[in-house]
């Protein structure tokens, strides 16, 4: 932990929100109870061209330095979010909704410090690709310039670190725009990080898609990095094709999860529940579709009846609970329909199923459901809530047609005993990740990214670093 003192100037939340705040600007409100969180201002297109113009004028300075200067300071921003935790962590459960505890809100803020020291640690050495007396030729990878990144509301803050940690170890400076629904808790991350970062290396835009849409089609945006739904990642490649402008896309998944016959219901229960219902079911990569053989069916809905009875959802601030409330009215309003949809198609509700009536907040109630056809609805689109389809087979073959029938695919998993009879069926899933007796299960050293309409361009890891770099060749 570093002694600067200037890092722990932001260590509570109403510091960090007197730092971001604008009195006069949009009020965000705490999903779970309503309450005002903060004000946020609203960007413009003319805010994004005054902030790409600092990104461009600051980028030659920051990739003059060494990549191990750049290293120790994406060091010293861990440092500063390590500082900062408990009050990144309070902002983000009551901006975005998620639970202190489990796996969100100190689990993303932790995942953030962990990003920035894993790209701290990579290297993109240089690489001789020939030399064989006649031709030598070396591959080094340069900066791309200024990135612009858009980023959605479910793990505001972890994402935006994934864009711009890689982004400035290769020697890039990073203009962030935010999802309108949580801002606040992006503005908080980099104000944090900005203790220590040179002045315009990174910043964010606050502001809606207007802004964003100003953003990835600027004509001096070298790279475009997108998470986001699947429409809003195809409008963004369609005008970066005026600039040519380079481009990766994480978009929407639908991910299947695949038990096979051998598996051990009891021992898988509580992976399989947390693969779908981490953050609520708002995930990218949460399973959202299980397929579980007859010979196991019961037992597996029974096992997952009873991890979710102990899983408590709640206020974020309460120690106790989990789970929380679905980020905005909008999804929630997703997620009630499409559980309607399964029980119009004569699906059995194990547990869940109908929304609280009378509560502030919107809390959708954690939801199983059995008995369901593959082409309902609740299967075949995105619904990013706490809800898990599981889907009867009787045909490993069936179950793999299922699976890969989207046109989706993020994440997928297999789980059972027999690690080779797993891969094979893993190798036969169209999906960019394919788990193994867990899901979702993220790693900055791995690269991760989606096939199909979940887009293209990989994160993480050196090909993370590859996707924010040039090539160049130098040959005689
Ligand atoms: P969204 O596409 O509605 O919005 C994402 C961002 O794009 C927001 O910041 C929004 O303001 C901005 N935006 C909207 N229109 C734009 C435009 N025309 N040009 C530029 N920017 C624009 O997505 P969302 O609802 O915030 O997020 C949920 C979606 O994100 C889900 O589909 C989920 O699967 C996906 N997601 C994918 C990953 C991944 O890694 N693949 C991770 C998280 C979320």
């Amino acid at each position: 932990m570093t002694t600067d003192t200037t890092v722990t100037e932001l260590n509570t939340a109403a510091a960090i929100l007197a730092a971001i705040e604008d009195p006069s600007g949009r009020e965000i409100h705490d999903p779970a109870t309503g309450e005002i969180v903060g004000r946020t201002g609203e960007g413009s297109p003319a805010d994004i061209d005054a902030a790409v113009a600092a990104a461009r004028k600051a980028q030659p300075a920051w990739a003059a330095r060494t990549s191990q200067e750049r290293s120790e300071l994406l060091n010293k921003a861990a440092d500063a979010i390590e500082a900062s935790a408990e009050a990144l962590a309070e902002l983000l459960s009551r901006e975005q909704g998620k639970p202190l505890n489990g796996p969100n809100a100190r689990f993303e803020v932790g995942a953030c410090a962990a990003w920035l020291r894993a790209n701290a640690s990579f290297e993109l050495e240089p690489e001789v690709l020939v030399d064989d007396g006649e031709t030598h030729a070396e591959l080094y990878y340069r900066p791309v310039g200024v990135v612009g990144a858009v980023g959605p509301w479910n793990w505001p803050m972890m994402i935006s670190v994934w864009q711009f940690a890689p982004s400035l170890k290769m020697g890039n400076t990073v203009v962030l725009k935010p999802s309108e629904y949580t801002p606040l808790s992006v503005q908080a991350l980099v104000a944090v990080v900005n203790q220590v970062l040179p002045a315009d290396v990174l910043a964010a835009v606050p502001g809606d898609g207007a802004v964003g849409a100003a953003l990835t089609s600027h004509a001096d945006v070298d790279k475009i990095m997108f998470t986001g739904s699947t429409k809003t990642g195809q409008a963004i490649m369609r005008t970066a094709a005026d600039n040519l402008a380079r481009i990766t896309l994480e978009l929407g998944g639908n991910d299947a999860g695949i038990v096979l016959d051998d598996a051990d219901p009891a021992q898988i229960a509580g992976d399989l529940f947390w693969g779908a219902f981490i953050n609520t079911g708002q995930t990218c990569a949460a399973m959202k579709r299980l397929y579980v053989p007859e010979s196991l069916y019961d037992q597996v809905c029974q096992a997952l009846v009873e991890v979710a009875g102990q899983s408590p959802m709640g206020v974020g601030l309460e120690e106790e609970n989990v789970l929380g409330p679905l980020q905005n009215k909008q999804q929630y309003d997703i997620v009630a329909r499409l559980v309607e949809a399964a029980k119009d198609g004569g699906a059995r509700v194990l547990m869940g199923g109908d929304p609280v009536a009378d509560q502030p907040g919107f809390f959708y109630p954690t939801t199983l459901v059995a008995d369901i056809d593959n082409d309902n609805p609740l299967v075949a689109e995105e619904q990013f809530g706490p809800v898990l389809p599981i889907i009867k087979y009787t045909d490993l073959d069936q179950a793999v047609e299922w699976a890969n029938e989207l046109e989706v695919g993020l994440g997928s998993s297999v789980w059972g005993t027999d690690l080779d009879a797993c891969r094979q069926v893993a190798a036969r899933l169209e999906a960019g990740t394919t788990w193994i007796n867990k899901h979702g299960a993220v790693d900055p050293r791995v690269p991760f990214g989606g096939v199909k309409k979940s887009g293209f361009g990989l994160e993480f890891g050196l090909e993370g670093l590859k996707h924010v770099s040039i090539p160049q060749v130098i040959s005689w």
